[in-house]
């Protein structure tokens, strides 16, 4: 089945598979099964800083496109990463003023592929590529510099992933 958002985007050609290429809001993707991202976000230390820049870059394009009050813009970023298939986006706790928030990611596909791969728990959080996209969502969203660290991850044993959002957390 296909989420309501992707049956908007596809409506309003604002989402295509054409010719070799995928486009969504006139930006290039390309899809890569997620083990290729995991191994990807394994060897390279820098995956946090590059996801959060780069994330920043899209949604401000993203945000050109879809402009809408602030808690459309919300529920959009949110449509938008389910569409990435990132894994299932709650927000718990928003703090608007002091630029926090707490989020739940349920099925993570990273922390999924590591325990498939290692078949078993992690002793550490395996989704910095996750934070490292929140975090730049988020700063976005709240407009300020904010950074996302993962508190606890389905890969090392709970129910999901938790990230907190704000300016100090790492
Ligand atoms: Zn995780």
């Amino acid at each position: 089945m296909m989420s309501a958002f992707l049956k908007k985007l596809l409506f309003v050609r604002q989402f295509s598979i054409e010719d070799g290429k995928i486009e969504m809001l006139g930006k290039r993707e390309i899809m890569l099964p997620s083990n290729i991202l995991f191994w990807m976000q394994a060897q390279n230390k820098q995956t946090y800083e590059l996801s959060k820049q780069m994330t920043i870059e899209s949604v401000k394009e993203f945000g050109k496109k879809i402009g809408s009050s602030e808690e459309g813009m919300i529920k959009n970023m949110k449509e938008i990463y389910e569409t990435f298939g990132l894994g299932p986006l709650e927000i718990n706790d928003l703090k608007n003023e002091k630029k926090e928030a707490t989020i739940t990611i349920k099925d993570s596909s990273m922390a999924k592929e590591y325990m498939r791969y290692n078949k078993g728990v992690a002793k550490t959080g395996q989704c910095e590529l996750v934070a490292g996209i929140l975090a730049g969502m988020f700063s976005f969203l709240f407009n300020a510099d904010v950074n996302a660290i993962e508190t606890k991850c389905l890969s090392t044993g709970s129910p999901s992933c938790i990230f907190s959002i704000g300016k100090g957390v790492r």
